[in-house]
C-alpha cells in the first residue's frame, strides 16, 4: 500500500529525514516511536505531502512520485494522493462552526461530491460507529476532547480513505480520555483498516502495531514486529530510549 524509498527532507540547513525506507502492505498498521525532535512527524506528513521531500520516492496505493529538488508536483497528483489519506492530527481540528454531523459529511459533500442525503447517513453510520451517535448534533466545544478526537476519526473515514495516518492522535488529550480514542483505532486496526500512526503509547503498539519503526535523528535506527523492538532492541540508541521511557 506504502512504498517508499531513500526519502530525504531538510527544512533550511536541518536535515530532518536523511534517507528513510519503509514499505507497509494494505491492512497493516504500522507504529512510528522514537524522541522528540527525530522525524516521526515529518515522515508521516510526507505520506500525504503535506510536507514534500526533497529526494527519494513514495508509493501509495495509485499513486507514485519521484521527488527532486526542483521538480515541482502537479497539484492534482497531490490531491488525488490526499483523497487517498486520511490525517488525524493531534489538536482535532474539526471545523468549529460545524456540528460533529456536519464535521464528517464535509469532505463527502465537498471532495466525494455526494448529495446530502446520503453524506448524512454515512456521517450518521461514522459517528455510531466512534460511540457517538447522540452527539451528532454537538459542536466541537460543547465536546470532550476525546470525543472531538472520534468525530476527527470519523471525519477521516468518511471519504474511504486507503490509508490512515494519525499523528500522535492522543498527546493533547487528558489521561483519562486516551482510552476511549485508542479503543476506536485499536477497532479500525481490526476491521483491516491500513494505518500509519505516531505515537508516544507503547502498550498500544505493543498491541495493536504489525511493525513498530523507532526513528532517530531522521532514520529508522530499528524496524520489526513489536515484540522484537520492543523486547529486543538491537541498537544501544534503542535500548537507551526504551530505559528513559521507564
Ligand atoms: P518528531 O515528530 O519526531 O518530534 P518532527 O518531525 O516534528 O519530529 O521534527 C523534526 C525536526 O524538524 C525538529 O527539529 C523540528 O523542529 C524540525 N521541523 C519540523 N517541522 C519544521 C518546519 N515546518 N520548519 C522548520 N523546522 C521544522
Amino acid at each position: 500500500m506504502i512504498e517508499i524509498r531513500e526519502l530525504h527532507k531538510s527544512f533550511g540547513s536541518l536535515e530532518v529525514l536523511k534517507g528513510v525506507d519503509l514499505t507497509l502492505e494494505k491492512g497493516k498498521v504500522l507504529v512510528i516511536i522514537g524522541p522528540s525532535g527525530s522525524g516521526k512527524t515529518t515522515l508521516l506528513r510526507c505520506l500525504n505531502l503535506l510536507e514534500v521531500p526533497d529526494k527519494g520516492s513514495l508509493r501509495l496505493g495509485d499513486n507514485a512520485f519521484e521527488f527532486h529538488e526542483r521538480a515541482k508536483i502537479p497539484q492534482k497528483n497531490i490531491i488525488s494522493l490526499r483523497q487517498s489519506t486520511g490525517m488525524v492530527f493531534q489538536s482535532f481540528n474539526l471545523f468549529p462552526h460545524m456540528t460533529a454531523l456536519g464535521n464528517v459529511m464535509e469532505g463527502q459533500i465537498t471532495v466525494q461530491k455526494k448529495s446530502k442525503d446520503e453524506a448524512r447517513k454515512r456521517a450518521e453510520a461514522l459517528l455510531a460507529k466512534v460511540g457517538l451517535a447522540d452527539k451528532a448534533n454537538s459542536y466541537p466545544h460543547q465536546l470532550s476532547g476525546g470525543q472531538q478526537q472520534r468525530v476527527a476519526i470519523a471525519r477521516a473515514m468518511a471519504v474511504d480513505p486507503e490509508v490512515l495516518l494519525f499523528d500522535e492522535p492522543t498527546s493533547a488529550l487528558d489521561p483519562e480520555l486516551v482510552g476511549e480514542v485508542l479503543k476506536v483505532m485499536k477497532q479500525l486496526a481490526t476491521e483491516g483498516m491500513t494505518m500509519a500512526i505516531v505515537t508516544h503509547e507503547m502498550k498500544f503498539a505493543a498491541d495493536v502495531a504489525d511493525r513498530i519503526i523507532l526513528m532517530d535523528a531522521g532514520r529508522i535506527i530499528e524496524q520489526g514486529p513489536p515484540r522484537e523492538v520492543l523486547n529486543n532492541p538491537r541498537t544501544e540508541r534503542a535500548i537507551q530510549f526504551f530505559n528513559h521511557l521507564n
